[in-house]
């Protein structure tokens, strides 16, 4: 059995602040050890029953909603088998697509109309495949699925946000569990932990006219004490105030403001496959997160007058937590994060997983 923290040794808990994001996280440092950890990220998953589908496999695509856009290298047509990665409108959406936002005020607080757009990324034709299961090209169409849809709805000055995320474990609706998928939502508001990023990061270059993910980039290469995984393009590291067990943060080396004008998503896919199976090493298969932080939509914002250095301050990047137990509601209570596992810990365990 492998222990690798230290049982015993009596270290002080650390606050640190994320200076990307303004949140501050408490440190544990009595960390657990490996197989308890281990144990934590187990995903308790039904059997999958043989012969088992639903309405996103192949095969079923009258059952959904009509595809938005699909990846078909048979050039076979709109809604039949063929496809490799499919979009198709969420059935439940939590915003609608139609009408204006409708901006009022009611007293001191402000309204505006659920108006948004609510996407499904099928990410595979396969029904119980996982992203981590998927080859290094096909995660690269779920990548450029994700470019696409965000170029299209950026065309509407209406939404300023576009959130590309998948919640791994999430609680869905019946057998959809068990197909991967991924959600892109268009809001009309800026969501909060995204504005947090670009206020800070916009703060940062007004005061030394750097960007802050370039400047961490740069000290987080020099340090290595955090880093997870690197290529020519890309680097995976465990943020310095991470407010989770092995929240790992993927960043591209050149400095780029938005997802979707990225043109190295290859490699993208295969780093971010490198990191998803050393979380499947280190953790097993974790529920987690993982959300891309973007640029917000230039049409919309510039029309208000906002972001106007965004192009130079701002730098996008991907997030991914895993869901493990053990996390106190201490966040709740105060605001802050508590994390039991600080990252360069983590980092060094991600490393040590050999791929
Ligand atoms: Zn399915
Ligand atoms: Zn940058
Ligand atoms: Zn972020």
């Amino acid at each position: 059995m492998v222990r690798i923290f230290w049982k015993g040794t009596k270290l002080m808990n650390q606050l640190r602040r994320d200076p990307i994001t303004g949140i501050w996280a408490i440190m544990l440092q009595n960390g657990k050890d490996m197989v308890t950890i281990k144990a934590d990220g187990h995903r308790r998953l039904r059997r999958l029953r043989p012969g088992e589908t639903c309405e996103f496999c192949s095969g079923h695509e009258s059952e959904t909603p009509l595809e938005i856009f699909a990846i078909r290298p048979d050039n076979s047509p709109r809604n039949e088998p063929g496809w490799r990665v499919r979009v198709v409108p969420e059935r439940f959406p939590v915003l609608q697509i139609h009408g204006e936002t409708n901006n009022r005020g009611l007293g001191i607080y402000d309204m505006l109309d659920g108006i948004g757009a609510h996407e499904l990324v099928v990410e595979t034709p396969e029904h119980g495949k996982i992203m981590t299961d998927l080859a290094e090209n096909e995660i690269a169409d779920v990548l450029t699925a994700y470019r696409e849809r965000v170029l299209d709805l950026k065309r509407d000055p209406r939404f300023r946000y576009i959130l590309v995320y998948k919640n791994v474990g999430e609680g869905r609706r019946g057998p959809s569990l068990r197909h991967s998928l991924s959600h892109i939502i268009a809001t009309p508001i800026t969501p909060m932990r995204a504005r947090d990023e670009l206020t800070n990061a916009q703060e940062y270059f007004l005061l030394k006219e750097r960007c802050i993910f370039c400047d961490m980039i740069r000290q987080e290469l020099e340090t290595t004490q955090r880093l997870v995984a690197e290529n020519e393009n890309f680097i995976a590291l465990c943020p310095f105030a991470s407010r989770a067990p092995f929240e790992i943060w993927i960043l591209p080396k050149r400095h780029e403001t938005f997802y979707e004008w990225n043109n190295e998503l290859p490699a993208l896919a295969k780093l971010l496959k490198m990191v998803l199976l050393k979380i499947r090493q280190a953790l097993g298969d974790p529920n987690y997160v993982m959300v891309v932080h973007s640029g917000p939509n230039l049409l919309a914002g510039r029309q208000r007058g906002y972001w106007k250095t965004v192009e130079r301050d701002f730098h996008w990047h991907l997030e991914i937590t895993p869901r493990l137990r053990g996390t106190a509601d201490f966040d709740i209570i105060a605001g802050f994060q508590v994390n039991w596992l600080p990252p360069e810990r983590a980092a060094e365990v991600l490393r040590q997983c050999m791929i």
